[in-house]
Order: structure tokens, then C-alpha cells, then sequence
């Protein structure tokens, strides 16, 4: 008898499934690229393929929510291609893009070319968002209903935002009547200017431009009074700032339809890494640096000498918004723990060599994430006694998935058999050349890692495992 397609039992693991309040050791069956059934000792079909998950966790495919997979039309950066396949690596069955590319996605053909080409060369799924206004210049409103109708999740101009208040306001008009989540980059353009980092000590003393904290937390105020205003719901995204997780967090209590996310840099790293690795590890970074140096409660100088180093004005800390003061990191991380940001992601920005090896005034701002994030988050969150694994989980899965009313997010039975398997005390070191992404910018290079993606499971296939990369290398 030919095994059944698409269909694997997956035994032995610790399931964790946040939608259905699961967690618990037990076997996952998949048919035909759903799942059929979770529970003890399954009687599964003749001659299917099996999983040893013994020892792992296995949960509902990770989603991320802010990636950019740079097509149309920067494909030097990255593609459809090796930025799924870079998700596939980190844990990923699902990625999000974002819509500022060249051309921008601001119409329904050029949602239908990205979601035809994903289908074709893409590992994992790729869901599409539209951009809020044309080519993202902020000034007149993208066709919403007929990028709708081309199937986007959500409308964004991430990596700029709409500075009129009134044009905002008709976008949540518009993302209300079609049923669209509007996702916002919240950046104030005259507070901001041209800074290049967090507006703070380290800025002063490296002689660069402040982006102040408060140039984000005004529009975060800003989007919590159009949610209420319009009843739209608002996600604010890589949120920096303490002030800003402060709004949300009250906010929240009054019912109003705002969100958050966090991306793992702003909760792992702060503004003195961008004088360096020796300013950073002896200052912010401290707590950080025993794990990194593996020497324990060591003095801090001997553990310098066993953690990555980079130097002062590094590009790869140049990202927006800006690293932040360890306050505010801290903070962040509070409102991650209780329940304040209820979404992880990466902000996952692929740029070229030649790109960010310039000045940092000139360098472009963006990291790669997608095969850190799981381990940076796991290590500064359930690690770290923060947060429970479910809850953790549940801010890469059922959270984003509700967010966007995607059918993702759960190990129900008939759902899309999407499952990630991971072991979370895994410990290892990354190194960008590995990176199945096309670009290397990002500042985790050499970093000592814990917690590590095993397998990936796209509607029952494997699209990535430990055991085949091996095999391969
Ligand atoms: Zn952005």
C-alpha cells in the first residue's frame, strides 16, 4: 500500500497548542496535509511516515508577522525564495509581507503576482498586506476594497507613516468596512527628523542624530484615538518605547482595538551596543554576557573576552525605530510578560553588503531576524522565567492568527497541518553564513544561542529539518 501524501505522526512530543489550552505530552497525526487528531497513542495508518518528537516541543506553525521579502523588485536584498527558506530555518510556516517595495504593493495585480509567485517558489505560506496610501507616500489612499478583494491580511505603510491625522483616519474608516487590521509604523516625522539612533546618552556621545522615544509613543496616542474614534483595529508595530507599552497597556483596559508587537532586538539589545560590544557587555549587557561567555558569575572582564565582539558605529545595530535605553528594553519586556504586547515578530529586513557597509549616517536601517527570533525570545522571555512557554507560544501563533483572522494558529483537528517542532534548550552559535537569508546584516552574528527550530511542517510536509540539513551538509 503507497503511504498516504502529506501525512505524518509525529510521537512522543510535549504539545502545546495555546488555542486549545493544551500542553501536554501526546502524539500529533497528520492526513493529507490536516491535522486528523492530538492524543495518546493514536492507531495511525499502515505504512505512514513517523516523527520521533521525544524530548521536543511540537505547537501550531510559527507566524510572523513582519517580514519583508523585498518583491517586486529588491531582489538583490532578498526573494520569495531565500526569505521563505530563511523562515522555513527559524521555525517559520507562515510570514507576513510587508508591502514597501519597489514598486510598492498598493495595487490588486501586484497582490496577485506576489501570492502567485509565493505559491510557486515560496516553502512556507506567504500572506500579503497593501499598502494604506499610494506607493506609500502618505497623501491619497490606496484602493483598499480592491486589494481586499486580491486577498491581502491587513493594510500598512511600514517603514514610513502617514503624518495626517484626517487621511489616517479615513484609512480606518475604509480598513473597518472591509474588515482589514491596519498595521502602523509609528513614527513622527518632526520629532523625529533625520535621527539615526535613540535620542539619549549614547547619541551624544557618539555624535549622532536622536530619534527620540517620544517620536514613536505620539503616534501610538495618535492610533489609540482613532481606534476609538473609528472602531478600526490598530496594530502598532516594533514597538521601542516604554511610553508606548504604557498607552497600550491602558488602552487595552478600556476595550479600545489597539495591539502591539516586539521585535527580539528591542528586548535583547539596547543603544550602547552601537558604541560597540565592549561599551555594551560591560554596561546593558551584563546579564546577557554570562550566558554568551559560558563562564558564569565570572568578573565581567574575563567574560568579555569570550563574547562576540563589534565595533562602535557597527551598522547592523542601525535599525527603526532605534535600539533604546535599557529602561526602555525593560519595559518592553514587561509588557511582553503581562500580556500588554501580545505579538512576536521579527521585522526581518534583508539589505545588501554594499548597502550597510557605509557610514551609519547613510546606512539603510534594518536587521535580518527570522532564524534568531525563536531563540532570542525564548531566551530573554521563558528562560528567563518571564513568561510560560504557552504564552510565548501563543504570541507567535493564535495571537497574530486572530489578529488577522488567518486559519492558522491551532492543532484543531481538520486545520492546516502547519506544526513546528522545536527544542527550547537547545544551545548553539549563529553565524550570518549559514543564514539561509540573501543578506547577512544582522547584529546576532556569533552570538551563543539557546533554543532551536527541529523541524518544520507545511501542511504535513517537511520543508525543513535538522536531519536534512545535516544530510545536505
Ligand atoms: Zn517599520
Amino acid at each position: 500500500m503507497l503511504a498516504p501524501m502529506n501525512s505524518l505522526l509525529l510521537t512522543g512530543g510535549r504539545v502545546v497548542d495555546p488555542a486549545n489550552h493544551f500542553d501536554s505530552p501526546a502524539d500529533v497525526l497528520i492526513v493529507d496535509g490536516k491535522i486528523s487528531a492530538v492524543g495518546k497513542n493514536l492507531p495511525a495508518p499502515e505504512g505512514i511516515e513517523r516523527f520521533d518528537a521525544g524530548g521536543k516541543i511540537v505547537c501550531p506553525g510559527l507566524i510572523d508577522l513582519h517580514v519583508h521579502l523585498r518583491e517586486p523588485g529588491q531582489t538583490a536584498k532578498e526573494n520569495l525564495a531565500t526569505g521563505t527558506a530563511a523562515a522555513a530555518r527559524g521555525g517559520f510556516t507562515s510570514v507576513v509581507c510587508m508591502p514597501n517595495t519597489a514598486p510598492a504593493i498598493d495595487t490588486a495585480g501586484t497582490v496577485a503576482l506576489i501570492r502567485e509567485r509565493a505559491t510557486r517558489e515560496g516553502v512556507v505560506n506567504v500572506f500579503v498586506t497593501g499598502a494604506i496610501t499610494k506607493n506609500i507616500a502618505g497623501e491619497e489612499l490606496a484602493p483598499i476594497g480592491g486589494l481586499k478583494r486580491a486577498g491581502i491580511v491587513a493594510i500598512t505603510d511600514d517603514g514610513h507613516c502617514i503624518q495626517n491625522h484626517e487621511l489616517m483616519r479615513h484609512a480606518c474608516q475604509y480598513a473597518k468596512m472591509f474588515d482589514l487590521p491596519v498595521m502602523d509604523h509609528c513614527q513622527d516625522y518632526s520629532l523625529v527628523t533625520d535621527g539615526v539612533m535613540h535620542e539619549g546618552y549614547w547619541s551624544t556621545v557618539l555624535g549622532l542624530r536622536g530619534w527620540p522615544a517620544a517620536g514613536e509613543e505620539v503616534i501610538v496616542a495618535r492610533n489609540i484615538l482613532l481606534a476609538e474614534l473609528t472602531g478600526a483595529k490598530i496594530h502598532c508595530q516594533h514597538l521601542s518605547a516604554a511610553g508606548s507599552v504604557a498607552l497600550l497597556r491602558e488602552a487595552k483596559k478600556r476595550g479600545v482595538p489597539i495591539s502591539g508587537e516586539a521585535c527580539p532586538h528591542h528586548f535583547v539589545l539596547t543603544d550602547a551596543a552601537v558604541a560597540g560590544s565592549e561599551k555594551f557587555w560591560n554596561a546593558d549587557g551584563k546579564g546577557l554576557a554570562k550566558f554568551q561567555s559560558g563562564t558564569g558569575f565570572q568578573p565581567v572582564s574575563d567574560m568579555q573576552d569570550a563574547c562576540p565582539t563589534w565595533p562602535k558605529y557597527d551598522t547592523n545595530f542601525k535599525m527603526n525605530p532605534p535600539l533604546r535605553s535599557a529602561r526602555d528594553r525593560e519595559a518592553v519586556l514587561e509588557g511582553l510578560a503581562d500580556g500588554a504586547i501580545e505579538i512576536l515578530c521579527s521585522d526581518h529586513a534583508p539589505h545588501c553588503d554594499y548597502e550597510k557597509e557605509v557610514e551609519f549616517d547613510y546606512a539603510p536601517f534594518g536587521i535580518t531576524g527570522l532564524e534568531t527570533e525563536l531563540a532570542l525570545s525564548l531566551m530573554q522571555l521563558v528562560h528567563t522565567k518571564r513568561l510560560s512557554l504557552a504564552d510565548l507560544i501563543a504570541k507567535f501563533t493564535v495571537n497574530p492568527a486572530r489578529l488577522l483572522n488567518l486559519n492558522k494558529g491551532t492543532l484543531s483537528a481538520g486545520a492546516d497541518a502547519d506544526v513546528t517542532v522545536f527544542d527550547p534548550d537547545f544551545e548553539w552559535v549563529f553565524r550570518v553564513e549559514d543564514s539561509a537569508s540573501k543578506s547577512k546584516n544582522s547584529p546576532f552574528n556569533g552570538w551563543k544561542l539557546k533554543g532551536r527550530a527541529v523541524a518544520t511542517i507545511v501542511a504535513g510536509k517537511t520543508v525543513w529539518s535538522e536531519k536534512s540539513e545535516l544530510v545536505a551538509a
